[in-house]
């Protein structure tokens, strides 16, 4: 085991300390002021695609080296995607770039929907999103009685239902959407489609009021008799499936959209630690101005959250390292999900009470912090899922 970080990767921390204070926070905080995530012709993401972002990890005929987040391993992405959230979690969603469904599609879509759906993504003309529509207003915890259907007609497929609080929607080129081909079999009936923007019967796009993470939109959506080709059915495992094979391969699509969400857990977690990390430098900040430091309790107080804060991360690296060792870490990602989410709300509130009344205003970086915090304890399985999951790990059920 090796806690040593590399010159490559202490450069590319120091380029992103770089750019998240002179680029990330100030639009982080325009974003939370205006109530609204920065439209998509704001300046900002121009330069995001100067910078090098918002490119694939696919290495595409032509594909240009992926920067930060993009390149390397989970370990690495998680560092990176540490500092970029202490500037700002929501700017970091809310940055072009296929996001979310980019594991999902590398791991499980053919090489000729990775040409047409990452394709455009190695060289960015424009600003270009993508979007993971699983959750629905019904709930999204439990996946295996999603209303959202499938089904085949000819050389299509029809899809129906409603989505909500899906990152990036309206401005995505197309969304990987979950939906069930054969309800009867619950969750392996479950498929993955890319449906693109501008086909008929995608619509009603509407963006959530959200308390925090304001930089980016989390959208709801309807699909309405939504007539896709075949072939936007995500891979083989599932397009096999239609040759009835007993459920076998099509619970082989659901099972790899899952595990694909398992590997991104740790990012998830470091996001709540650079959220988390802000809050304590601002709260340290503040006690000194305010000589606050004086007290044995601020500092018994402060000196506790560093403490956790630090074993969290050490929770955090780990399942980043396990995921890049090819090794399970279900309950080590879970572990750390559940963990820095919570300390990294217990270091807002602290932060909170610590400015008083400066708090209650409305308008300091902490108060932001706060908001945006909670998100974390939520996306991508909340805190009661993930203690579900280890529960039954601990005892040995099945998930
Ligand atoms: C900022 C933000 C961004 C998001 N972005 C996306 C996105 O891009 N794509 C996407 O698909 N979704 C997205 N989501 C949705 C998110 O994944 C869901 O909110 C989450 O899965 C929980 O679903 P729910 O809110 O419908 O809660 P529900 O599933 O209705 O659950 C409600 C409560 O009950 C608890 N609960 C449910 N079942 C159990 C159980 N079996 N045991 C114990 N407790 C249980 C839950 O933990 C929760 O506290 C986003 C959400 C937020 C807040």
């Amino acid at each position: 085991m090796d806690f040593e970080i590399d010159k490559e990767l202490r450069r590319e921390i120091e380029e992103t300390r770089e750019w998240g204070e002179r680029e990330v926070r100030p639009a982080g905080l325009e974003a939370d002021r205006n109530g609204a995530p920065l439209p998509i012709d704001h300046p900002y993401f121009r330069r995001y695609l100067e910078h090098g972002g918002g490119r694939t990890r696919w290495h595409g005929p032509g594909a240009e080296p992926a920067r930060g987040s993009s390149g390397g391993g989970v370990l690495k992405s998680v560092i990176i995607g540490e500092e970029i959230s202490y500037w700002d979690r929501g700017m970091t969603i809310a940055n072009p770039g296929v996001g979310l469904p980019e594991g999902i599609v590398l791991a499980s879509a053919t090489e000729e929907q990775k040409e047409r759906f990452l394709g455009p993504f190695l060289k960015p003309d424009r600003p270009r999103w993508a979007s993971f529509a699983l959750t629905e207003p019904g709930g999204g915890s439990d996946t295996a009685n999603f209303k959202t259907r499938a089904r085949r007609d000819g050389k299509h497929w029809i899809l129906t239902g409603a989505k909500c609080f899906i990152g990036n929607a309206s401005r995505a080129d197309w969304i990987l959407v979950q939906a069930n081909a054969d309800p009867e079999k619950g969750r392996s009936g479950q498929r993955a489609f890319f449906v693109e923007q501008g086909t008929p019967g995608l619509g009603g796009f509407k963006i959530e009021k959200k308390m925090g993470l304001k930089a980016y939109e989390s959208t709801s959506f309807t699909l309405e008799e939504c007539r896709i080709p075949e072939n936007n059915l995500l891979g083989e495992a599932g397009r096999s499936a239609e040759k009835s094979d007993g459920g076998e391969k099509s619970s082989k699509g659901y099972k790899s959209t899952m595990s694909t969400l398992n590997a991104s857990r740790p990012g998830v977690a470091a996001s709540a630690i650079g959220i988390a990390r802000a809050a304590l430098d601002e709260s340290i900040a503040f006690a000194r101005a305010n000589d606050l430091v004086k007290q044995v309790r601020v500092r018994d107080r402060l000196e506790l959250f560093q403490r956790k804060l630090r074993a969290a991360w050490l929770m955090v690296l780990k399942s980043a390292w396990l995921a890049d060792q090819g090794k399970p870490n279900i309950v080590e990602a879970s572990m750390g999900k559940v963990y820095a989410a919570e300390i990294a709300q217990d270091i807002a509130t602290l932060a909170m009470e610590l400015l008083g009344v400066v708090g209650a205003r409305g308008d300091h970086l902490i108060e932001k912090l706060y908001r945006d915090v909670k998100a974390l304890n939520i996306v991508e399985g909340t805190g009661q899922i993930q203690r579900v999951i280890m529960g039954r790990q601990l005892v040995g059920l099945p998930r």
